[in-house]
């Protein structure tokens, strides 16, 4: 039997004492000072794991990991060789963040899941909730270790990258949590696209569009692609403060005329109504050589650049690099970009969008279609060909912060939907 739409209202809103519960214990856990710190492949992520995974093994679901240690907790279907449904989302967070980005998606796909136990619903089809490892590359610098892993496809070189704090490689901090580092290195798979119907993740907006608008959840339109230079020097002269301009290569000024000929890049893609983003997340001069009375021969940066289309960011790549060229001839310095980084654009599927959004029309639940510039493990399912979408819940305050706020009321209209689509997927005569 199908249950109704209120039945399946009342089974997730029926979870919030238990779902606050813990969100508190995860807080509990991981909290450093102010904020929260669960790091990648560290103490933080660990706690986290073994929390969540003691609570799917109490609800009764089949817990197991793979190969880099991402965590599975499924609700057996009645047809097990079905291609599986999937949802769920990170545990990890940067350091002295907040305590729902990431794991609010982990959270309701037990909650939804859990809703589906009460219904007495037998899906036809295995239902899985993933505990993502080290989507946060402030880490190790690296995007999407955990998943990227799971489908086969981290890259070569990525398990040397350092740990900015530890100093020790991702293959060290991914043995030390139990991730078989040799099969990733060989590109073994645990999660095959032709095996999985659809993943849905759930996760808090970073932004506060969906509080500008007073509305609850956001149907999300796709993950963006990027490119990133995480370590980019510019390489002028040290010289005597008294030195005159004209013979000057001056790192500090260069690598401003830069930023601010960056923020005019943006300036124009938004005027001409082309979502992009684009931070410089670092920005210093070597605190060994820098001085007072001296000027700075050089300055390291990052630069992380973002935007919807293949199209758009190779435009957006040749302007920051002619921008790069302009400034080396007008200030005699010259640009050394590094080590380069990117990540395909992931646009949702445009069913899951319809499916989504028709969930929560018959829930009555307010929502909006959202362009969400942040990244996340959905664009790894879907360059590997699964059809995703995602599901963003208001959040105050944007993320990467303590003080983000999703409010559980808010967050449990996100579950309904998630619960709902779950329901009517897994009770669809087509997929049998
Ligand atoms: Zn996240």
């Amino acid at each position: 039997m199908i249950p109704r739409t209120s039945d399946i209202r009342s089974a997730v809103l029926g979870q919030k004492p238990e779902v606050t519960e813990l969100f508190d214990a995860l807080r509990a856990g991981s909290q450093v000072g102010a904020g929260i710190t669960r790091d990648s492949y560290g103490a933080g992520e660990q706690f986290a794991h073994q929390l969540i995974a003691a609570r799917a093994g109490a609800m009764g679901l089949e817990v197991g990991r793979d190969h880099a240690a991402n965590l599975y907790m499924t609700l057996a279907g009645s047809n097990r060789s079905a291609p599986r449904l999937m949802t769920g989302s990170h545990l990890d967070s940067v350091a002295n963040g907040g305590n729902f980005d990431g794991a609010a998606g982990v959270i309701a796909g037990l909650a939804a899941i859990k809703s589906l136990q009460q219904l007495g619903l037998q899906p036809n089809c295995d239902i899985t909730t993933v505990a993502i490892r080290a989507e946060e590359s402030v880490w190790f610098q690296v995007s999407y270790v955990g998943s990227r892993s799971a489908f086969g496809v981290l890259p070569a070189g990525a398990l040397e990258a350092k740990r900015v704090d530890t100093g020790r490689t991702l293959a060290e901090h991914m043995a030390a949590c139990g991730a078989n580092v040799e099969a990733i290195r060989r590109g073994e798979a645990s999660l095959h696209a032709s095996s999985i119907r659809a993943f849905v993740e759930l996760h808090i907006e970073q932004a506060p569009q969906l509080v500008e608008a007073g509305v609850p959840i956001g149907i999300g339109t796709g993950v963006p692609g990027n490119f990133r230079y995480p370590r980019m020097t510019i390489l002028g002269e040290y010289a005597h403060v008294g030195l005159p301009r004209r013979f000057r290569r001056d790192a500090v000024l260069a690598a401003s005329e830069f930023a601010v000929g960056l923020d005019d890049i943006w300036r124009m893609s938004d005027t001409s109504g082309r979502p992009m983003a684009l931070t410089i997340g670092r920005y210093h001069t070597d605190p060994n050589a820098h001085a007072l009375t001296k000027v700075a021969g050089e300055l390291t940066l990052s630069l992380d650049v973002r935007a919807y289309s293949p199209a758009h960011l190779t435009e957006l790549e040749a302007q920051v690099v002619e921008l790069a060229r302009d400034v080396e001839k007008k200030r005699g310095v010259r640009f050394e970009f590094g080590a380069r980084t990117s990540a395909e654009v992931a646009p949702s599927r445009p069913e899951l969008i319809t499916a989504l959004t028709d969930c929560a029309k018959m829930l009555e639940i307010p929502r909006m279609p959202l362009a969400s510039p942040a990244s996340h493990d959905t664009a790894t399912f879907t360059v590997a060909g699964v059809p995703a979408a995602m599901l963003f819940v208001r959040n105050t305050h944007g993320s990467h912060n303590p003080r983000e706020a999703m409010e559980i009321d808010d967050f449990l209209q996100g579950v309904s939907v998630l619960a709902a689509w779950l329901v009517a997927e897994a009770t669809s005569k087509a997929s049998n």
